[in-house]
């Protein structure tokens, strides 16, 4: 009898143990939130009956971080270790899959939570308040929305090399630091770029990547876009693609008379 009651408690702790006791608060909060305690399979809606399981047991970097953390309910968590290999049937779930799934699930109950963008490198076709190597920036959160943070990185490509992010003392165009984007409010800031891409007559590219953080710390990464400088008139228009989109067709040599006779995508 006291054996059959260890057995019990054994399996009772090694269960806790495989579920999520070794993920910090931080981790468990935040799958908690992100999924509107939702299990990141099936869908359902838990409340108490939820578990932090890990998506790769057996990962050794990283194991409990939030990557590597899928909230579940307990069926879905018991099916995601079940598929015998000795005689297949169904598709078993695999790493990539529940990370991919888990995130579409995060996506569903917090993509309403943030605004949309409205960002723009200037001068923009028409307006002359900026001339290389300075260049404008204004950036509005657009809709009704709660306070949220993001993080604005911008890349310079001249004639296809790549310069770097923006440098300056106050690190707002390399990622390094976060914007408070307040309801009402339009930002309005310029940075420089290095001089020579004033001086040549080079492709000038901008890639722009912003990383909105929504108020559970969820972030969400808009995909990239590209402004190209038109060297003739003097104003950034916008590619709707990154740089690694647009690198092959730099290497032609038509695309600057390209750019300079269409002036637009
Ligand atoms: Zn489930």
């Amino acid at each position: 009898m006291r054996t059959h009651s260890k057995l019990i408690i054994d399996c009772l702790t090694k269960h806790n143990n495989m579920q999520s006791d070794d993920f910090g608060k931080d981790v468990k909060l935040k799958c908690l939130l992100w999924s509107d305690r939702h299990c990141c399979v099936c869908g359902k809606r838990c409340g108490l009956d939820i578990e932090v399981a890990h998506i790769d047991e057996k990962r050794k970097e990283g194991k409990s971080s939030q990557d590597n953390a899928i909230p579940v309910c307990y069926k879905c968590h018991a099916d995601m270790g079940r598929y015998a290999k000795w005689h297949p049937r169904g598709n078993k779930y695999r790493f990539e899959e529940l990370k991919k799934r888990r995130n579409q699930i995060y996506e569903g109950y917090t993509s309403s939570l943030i605004p949309g963008i409205l960002a723009v490198v200037h001068p923009a076709h028409g307006e002359k308040s900026f001339q290389l190597p300075s260049v404008g920036f204004s950036i509005t959160p657009v809709g009704l929305f709660t306070p949220i943070n993001a993080r604005i990185a911008v890349r310079v490509f001249l004639g296809g090399s790549d310069l770097g992010e923006i440098e300056s003392r106050k690190p707002y165009y390399n990622g390094k630091i976060v914007w408070n984007l307040n309801p009402g409010l339009t930002f309005n800031g310029n940075f420089r770029l290095p001089d020579k891409c004033a001086e040549g007559k080079e492709d000038l590219l901008l890639e722009l990547k912003i990383t909105v953080i929504d108020p559970y710390e969820r972030k969400h990464e808009l995909l990239p876009v590209c402004y190209t400088y038109n060297r003739i008139n003097g104003f950034w228009f916008l590619e709707p693609t990154s740089f690694k989109e647009l690198k092959h067709y730099l290497k032609q040599k038509t695309i600057q008379k390209n750019f300079s006779d269409s002036n637009q995508v």
